[in-house]
């Protein structure tokens, strides 16, 4: 398979965006490997790790990786309009609208990545126990869902990969 090496500005800005707010693509990686490891025979972190890769070349999840972060960043300002600033700064639990952008990045797979989103969601292993910690003052509200929602993308990846799915398109 070619690689296309060559990044735009938007994937550039996305993964750029994702290291500043403390996310490794090796964080989400571990995630991939807590859901898929039980199913695959020596499935490693690098194929884990490469996986992710793939997942952040798709528009959709760029998009939705900018979008997620920058809701989040404003609210942690403070920059926000009432009630949108208190509903995202205090992660509401009834808001969903975070949960509907990670849908966007669910979907790049097939259906078969709701499952894995749901599990981890409720899990919360590893980066997103983090990410969920609300004592450090900072705002994840988007960013929790984004990251489960590329690890379950990753997941599907791998296992249609496996199958030696030709659906797979990158
Ligand atoms: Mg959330």
């Amino acid at each position: 398979m070619e690689e296309n090496t060559k990044k735009s500005e938007l994937e550039v800005k996305a993964r750029k965006w994702l290291t500043e707010r403390g996310v490794e693509l090796e964080d989400i990686a571990e995630l991939v490997y807590y859901l898929q490891s039980k199913y695959h025979e020596n499935l490693s972190m690098e194929d884990c790790l490469y996986n992710v890769d793939r997942v952040l070349t798709k528009r959709e999840v760029q998009n939705a990786v900018l979008t997620g972060i920058q809701l989040d960043v404003m609210a942690e300002k403070q920059m926000l309009d009432q009630p949108l600033q208190k509903t995202i700064d205090t992660d509401e639990g009834l808001y969903g609208i975070d949960e509907v952008i990670a849908l966007s990045i669910i979907n790049v797979y097939g259906s078969i990545g709701f499952t894995n989103y749901g599990y981890i969601d409720k899990q919360k292993p590893g980066i997103l126990k983090r990410l969920n910690d609300k004592s450090t003052g900072e705002v994840h509200t988007f960013l929790d869902d984004i990251v489960g929602a590329i690890a379950a993308a990753a997941s599907s990846r791998l296992a249609h990969s496996n199958a030696d799915d030709v659906s797979i398109d990158d």
